[in-house]
């Protein structure tokens, strides 16, 4: 090993400059956020593909491979994975790990000194909603790459000035079709939506199962029915991957505006946040509420 250093030493500046980083993040809204400030500076690969379920999954051999292979790991929370935690202490227990839920990190390292961001982390583990927490995540990036490959650290600090201003135009645009939209009552398939409510005040009235895709009891259900009566709901958001059936327990009539967004899918071409993608599902329910 020792006579390889002054070799690999030598060679340096171009063996880093040549290699693109290998990053592996969890899911794709979160590639969509590094890959934004990363650019062809690396490989971004996640680990839940577009039919996986991140609440519950095991990791195939080949993706262990590419785990191993890693420079650079992004991840949510271990709430969102939790059969994540155990694998990156087994895998790649020395590979930096940038989590976009800070408390889980000043947890491991025994601090709780940050703004309680992820509140909603235990029920509602899709932190990347929050766009907050995006900006945060731009920023450890940008600090975490420079770090990793100093000679690039101006362009990823570039790209992460631009990361934050698309942030901010996303959720402009969004802000402003929620004036459209206004307090119209959506219930959901799964608990995945609330960093939009809080921020944007889509007003989500209920959901068939929780944060973690656990399967509705009979008392939640009859509660959900009730207050889809009371309330004359008409527009249900479900996961593309769920079928219609999902919301059959709440006996829903042929008024019922049925469309699908994905909160753990790819953002739309060109956008770094799941909120366009949503905005165009929830304009089909405008459009058809008239
Ligand atoms: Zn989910």
């Amino acid at each position: 090993m020792n006579k390889l250093i002054p070799l690999a030493l030598a060679f340096w500046p171009a063996l880093s400059h040549a290699d693109s980083l290998n990053i592996v993040v969890d899911v794709a809204p979160v590639r969509a956020l590094v890959r934004s400030v990363a650019g062809d500076s690396a490989s971004v690969t996640p680990l839940v593909g577009p039919s996986a379920d991140p609440h519950a999954m095991a990791l195939r051999p080949s993706q262990i491979r590419t785990l191993a292979r890693a420079d650079l790991i992004v991840a949510t929370s271990p709430q969102l994975t939790p059969w994540l935690v155990d694998v990156l202490h087994a895998v790649v227990p020395s590979t930096p790990v940038v989590w976009l839920d800070h408390d889980h990190l000043d947890e491991e390292a025994g601090q709780h000194d940050h703004d309680d961001h992820s509140s909603h982390a235990e029920e509602d583990p899709h932190l990347w909603m929050d766009l907050e927490i995006a900006s945060e995540l731009t920023e450890d990036l940008a600090k975490t790459l420079a770090a990793l490959r100093p000679e690039d650290a101006a362009k990823f600090a570039a790209a992460e000035a631009s990361s934050q201003a698309t942030l901010r135009q996303e959720a402009a645009q969004f802000a402003a079709f929620m004036d459209r939209f206004g307090p119209r009552a959506v219930v959901v398939s799964h608990n995945s939506w609330s960093a939009v409510s809080d921020a944007f005040g889509l007003n989500v009235v209920g959901y068939m199962s929780d944060g973690h895709h656990a399967a509705p009891g009979p008392a939640h259900v009859a509660q959900l029915r009730k207050k889809v009566a009371d309330l004359g709901v008409r527009c249900f958001v479900k996961h593309p991957n769920e079928p219609a059936a999902t919301f059959a327990p709440l006996n829903l009539d042929d008024t019922a505006i049925l469309v699908s967004a994905n909160p753990e899918g790819e953002p739309a071409p060109g956008t770094i946040t799941v909120l366009p993608a949503l905005m165009e599902t929830l304009q089909n329910c405008h459009d058809q509420d008239q």
